[in-house]
């Protein structure tokens, strides 16, 4: 083994604790900003971070948040659901993906995966469609693109509207396409553990119709459903007033859009714009770096029969938020690995338990045996590593090791248990 060792009982390689690397640039950028008399929200580095964000995905509109729980919450808002409607939903994801619909009086029918790429299954969407079905909605897993001309052919025809959580597939291609750009509207993160940060906290929707454009911007920014109308004509005897003196001069109404609701404040800072168009800039680099230890991994895991790797399609683009693999052999070979790794300071965090099978969805009447993959994959193969740019080169080295040793381990012991 390499003579890295951990400090203060931490791991020699952590999971991510930040997903990219703040630095220079973005310090510049943050001084820019101090140093200049401009406001520290609503300003003009939203408007360039957005304007810059929408050009890159390729989305009609794009609008940031506070969060990519907030874009999630704000999606399924759009979708003006009414009792009885139904929402399909993949399982395999992390709770915020769904979490909105538990203030809904909807039909939620979670969708088993496909084993190799643990997204929503096509052929498994196609059995679950009805004449309720209102919306889908997916996870880029990992950063790996779902298929998403299957998913649209499916949906297009029927009008069902689709949100591609894109959280982990910020840097991710499609067929030439980003994510957030291929369906109808696309919800992005910039948590710190994301492939690009806001500062800890942020997140992106993008859209394709404009009246939601129209909508999200008026939600964000505290507005409710009606709006002040300046009466027409003039008021000889009145002075002439301050514009917002009109105020006390004016009629309410509602608008064509409408919000039907309340408005709240999803306002990014100032600063997280800043540091987030810093941030696109240097996104390929930072995806690269994943790209690299990805392909460390997948060299060292696939010298193991029993392992099978987590690929994009040849004509797609991984971004490897999450660096995935399966173990075969059943789950005590996998509880093995873990336990070796663990011992050899190398973290794990397996992402994500079976939504359908956590108290709030099963309160809700979901059941074991309803996404089949979903759960054979969680309880037995699912396997992820640390891969993020901050990942120094002995890191790497020193977990390519280690898992190369905890896999011998884990199928070593098998192999000695008698049948
Ligand atoms: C991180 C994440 C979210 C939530 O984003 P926040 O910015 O942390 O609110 C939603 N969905 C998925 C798949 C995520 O990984």
């Amino acid at each position: 083994m390499s003579t890295l060792t951990a400090k203060n009982g931490e791991y020699a390689v952590p999971f991510a604790r930040r997903g990219s690397v703040v630095g220079a640039a973005d310090l510049a950028a943050l001084t820019e900003l101090v140093r200049s008399e401009g406001p520290l929200t609503s300003g003009v580095w939203r408007d360039r971070f957005e304007e810059r964000f929408r050009e890159w995905c390729g989305a009609r509109h794009a609008l940031s948040v506070t969060s990519g729980t907030v874009a999630l919450e704000l999606a399924i808002r759009l979708l003006d659901l009414a009792p009885g409607d139904e929402v399909i939903a993949t399982p395999q994801t992390f709770q915020a993906t769904v979490q909105p619909l538990l203030d809904h009086d909807v039909r939620v029918r979670f969708c088993d995966i496909d084993p190799d790429t643990l997204n929503l299954d096509p052929d498994a969407l196609a059995a679950l469609i009805t004449d309720r079905t209102r919306a889908v909605l997916l996870v880029h897993y990992g950063g790996n693109p779902a298929d998403m001309d299957r998913v649209m052919a499916l949906t297009r025809p029927r009008g069902i509207t689709v949100v591609e959580d894109s959280a982990h597939a910020i840097g991710a291609l499609y067929r030439g396409r980003r994510p957030g750009s291929l369906a109808d509207i696309g919800c992005f993160s910039f948590h710190s553990t994301k492939n690009l940060t806001t500062l800890g906290e942020g997140g992106m929707i993008t859209l394709s119709r404009d009246d939601w454009a129209e909508r999200v911007a008026r939600i964000r920014d505290n507005e409710v459903d009606g709006v002040y109308v300046p009466r027409t004509g003039a008021a000889p005897d009145r002075p002439a007033l301050l514009p917002w003196m009109k105020f006390a001069d004016g009629v309410y109404r509602h608008t064509a859009v409408g919000i039907r609701g309340a408005g709240t404040n999803a306002t990014m800072s100032e600063a997280a714009a800043a540091v987030g168009l810093v941030q696109l800039g240097s996104l390929d680099r930072f995806v690269e770096r994943r790209t690299r230890i990805a392909a460390r991994l997948d060299e060292a895991v696939s010298a193991f029969p029993g392992v099978r790797l987590h690929r994009a399609a040849p004509d797609s683009r991984h971004a490897y938020h999450l660096y995935t693999f399966f173990l075969t052999g059943g789950r005590e070979v996998r509880e093995r690995f873990v336990r070796a790794l663990d011992r050899l300071g190398v973290e794990v965090q397996l992402r994500y338990f079976p939504l359908h099978l956590s108290p709030e969805w099963r309160l809700r009447g979901h059941r074991r045996g309803e996404c089949p993959h979903a759960e054979r994959i969680w309880f037995e193969e699912h396997m992820n590593l640390p891969c993020h740019p901050g990942l120094t080169d002995a890191q790497v080295d020193h977990m390519v090791a280690a898992v190369r040793r905890a896999l011998r381990e884990a199928y070593d012991e098998l192999a000695t248990v008698p049948a």
